[in-house]
């Protein structure tokens, strides 16, 4: 039921990326057993979705083989065709994330990354309510502490979720929150920490240097921790979004992608440019601003809102 909906509000979401290349790939039709033209136009169709180059590759490939074995004549067969190689790629088993069971260690420490705006500490919210509904003791991180108004917006979801926000104040070492954090989630046997960081510092330097740093501290408490890095990008951004995964990922370990704002782009393809092109798992998928509005990635429900 729940999955019912929230899918109806996922291919809400993607209308604008399925129309936008529902569209266009109808224009390549009628086309009596596709020719060579025929797929460098669908080659330009695809990389404009911002699918990548690697997986336009192997759609473009997907598609011949297609076309050769059973023939493709019609712009519903060329979806099925593409739909099915989308699923293929988005579980390929790289995608599958953290390697460990969740939470099978406590406190399961979750930190939070990615550049400012994305929608880290919206995701944090969300994702907090909906861990407290099943039960689980969480503590949040405000370690943004370069703005005051970023810990502020923290503590708002505090509030509204019902859990304790760890804080300092504003301008200090966030490594410190973070170790104050750990301490507290020993002393209270907390389930979950959620760490929220800075998205911009003086330097994209400073930032990662800062964000490293606080994975020390934490590391030294309690190794094994973060036993999570997942790394916020907002999908309607497209291209920058894989950006900032390429900087993210070169410097940090990040376990996994929550893509943000799928609602009302007409980027969505970028999940599969993430998946293909970075080896990087999508592992939630955010489509609006309310507590119901993130959930854990499904490749074929995701596939199936983007062509269906
Ligand atoms: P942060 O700087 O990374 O912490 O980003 P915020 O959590 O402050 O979010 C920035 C803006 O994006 C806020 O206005 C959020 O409400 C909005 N936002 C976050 N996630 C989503 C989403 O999935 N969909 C939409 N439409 N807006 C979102
Ligand atoms: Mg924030």
């Amino acid at each position: 039921m729940e999955k019912t909906s929230f899918f109806q509000r996922l291919r809400d979401g993607l209308t604008r990326t399925r129309q936008d290349w529902t569209q266009k790939l109808e224009t390549l039709f009628p086309a009596p057993g596709l020719g060579e033209d025929t797929f460098v136009a669908m080659e330009e169709i695809l990389i404009s979705a911002d699918v990548g180059t690697r997986a336009t590759e192997r759609l473009l490939e997907a598609a011949r083989r297609r076309s050769r074995s059973v023939g493709l004549s019609t712009p519903a067969e060329l979806s099925s065709c593409l739909q099915e190689e989308v699923v293929r790629i988005l579980t390929t088993p790289n995608a599958t994330g953290v390697k460990h069971a969740r939470y099978s260690s406590r406190p399961w420490v979750i930190m939070f990354v990615g550049v400012n705006g994305v929608g880290k500490t919206t995701t944090i919210g969300k994702f907090a309510a909906q861990q407290r509904q099943s039960g689980k003791k969480i503590l949040l991180v405000a370690a943004d502490t370069f703005r005051a108004a970023a810990i502020d917006q923290l503590e708002i979801w505090g509030d509204r979720v019902g859990v304790e926000v760890i804080k300092h104040d504003r301008g200090q070492d966030p490594s410190g929150v973070v170790f104050d954090a750990v301490q507290a989630a020993r002393r209270r046997d907390t389930d979950l920490v959620l760490i929220d960081t800075a998205g911009r510092l003086h330097t994209k330097v400073h930032l990662l240097g800062e964000l490293k740093k606080m994975r020390q501290v934490v590391a030294r408490e309690l190794p094994g921790a973060p036993h999570e890095t997942l790394l916020v990008l907002d999908a309607s951004t497209g291209q920058n979004a894989l950006q900032q995964a390429k900087v993210f990922k070169e410097s940090l370990a990040v376990t996994g992608v929550v893509l943000t704002k799928l609602d009302g782009t007409a980027k969505g393809g970028i999940v599969i440019a993430i998946q293909q092109e970075l080896q990087l798992p999508v592992q939630y998928v955010g489509i609006g601003e309310g507590v119901d509005d993130l959930q854990p990635f499904d490749p074929d429900l995701f596939a199936d809102a983007l062509f269906a």
